[in-house]
């Protein structure tokens, strides 16, 4: 299986919830509460180019753990979402809550939806990789002549499929999205609430300092077939933020996700297929402080 390695962390006994793991992806790892609700554990592992690394980004599960229930809140108006209130201490092991405390989220047990929905203000990442080779996101059409990191004249919803883990997810249509979930009012619906939540995010972000140049959604229904907002909301792991003020289209913008350790990978030359190279102490260092000042820029918080 592609993507996968010495998965330390979960394996660890303090770490063991006692409770079934129904799934493990690449950063979290999913328990069964019961038939309505699981209980998400974010590891502090770190994955770039869909391949996870031995070396762990201390508190980093944490941090995202926090900044999607900060989210999860502010979006609330917006659409319901997973997340369910109820303390989830009594129900693991008593051994295993100092390391579960803060990083796990009980939230309800959906049907996730094949497609993830992403949405686009800025021309970055793999829709900037496409456009300088001359294409144009599946269905759609962008004008000539943008540079890298410029605004887009209007925000896109650019989805991509969801491939089983360690396959990277590819770019699809609107119209293959009403296809795969055989409903067209309901791809419709998603794609107003992912436009909706990155509008309202953005104006909060800004007023922070912070550009949201695009991000990822998920969505998962219940068993009757009613939608709510899941997986992991706005965190640096499914959001590129860059600082306002470091901000110049035509180059690359320094930012708040694994930017900075991908752009030490593609300089290693690794061929960014298993095993992965160790990571240095500097760049965890890097990476780490990058995860925190997210944190700290977006919520107002001092620290961590
Ligand atoms: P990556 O995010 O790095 O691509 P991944 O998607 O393989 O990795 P994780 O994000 O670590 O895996 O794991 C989260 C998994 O849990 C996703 O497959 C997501 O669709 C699923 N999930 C999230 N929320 C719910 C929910 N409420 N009910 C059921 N499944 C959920
Ligand atoms: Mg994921």
């Amino acid at each position: 299986m592609k993507g996968a390695t010495e998965k330390t962390e979960p394996d660890r006994p303090d770490a063991d919830p006692g409770l079934p793991r129904v799934a493990q992806g690449k950063v979290r790892d999913l328990y069964r509460v019961d038939a309505e609700r699981l209980l998400i554990v974010a590891s502090d592992r770190i994955s770039a180019f869909d391949v996870v690394f031995r070396e762990l980004i201390p508190d980093k599960g944490r941090l995202l753990t926090a900044l999607s229930g900060f989210w999860f809140a502010r979006t609330e108006p917006l659409i319901r979402n997973h997340r369910l209130a109820d303390d989830w201490s009594p129900l693991v092991r008593p051994e295993a809550l100092p390391y579960l405390r803060g990083r796990s989220m009980l939230v309800r047990r959906l049907k996730p939806l094949p497609l993830e929905a992403v949405v686009r203000g800025y021309l970055a990442g793999s829709a900037w990789q496409a456009y300088r080779k001359g294409e144009n996101p599946p269905g759609l059409q962008l004008p000539g002549g943008l540079r890298e990191a410029d605004p887009l004249p209007e925000l896109l919803y650019t989805p991509t499929s969801k491939s089983p883990m360690g396959e990277h997810d590819q770019p699809i249509s609107f119209d293959e999205t009403v296809r795969r979930i055989g409903n067209g009012d309901l791809a419709a619906r998603l794609r107003e609430w992912a436009l909706a939540i990155f509008r309202e995010a953005s104006r909060y972000a800004e007023s922070r300092g912070l550009i949201i140049a695009d991000a990822k959604f998920e969505f998962g229904v219940d068993s009757a077939g009613t939608p709510y907002l899941i997986d992991e909301l706005l965190t640096p792991d499914s959001t590129r933020y860059w600082p306002r003020d470091q901000y110049r289209p035509g180059s690359s913008p320094p930012s708040f996700d694994k930017q900075f350790l991908r752009q030490w990978l593609e300089a290693t030359g690794w061929n960014k297929q298993p095993p992965p190279p160790a990571l240095p102490p500097d760049v965890l260092a890097a990476t780490r402080q990058r995860y925190t000042e997210a944190y700290t820029r977006l919520t107002g918080e001092k620290s961590f």
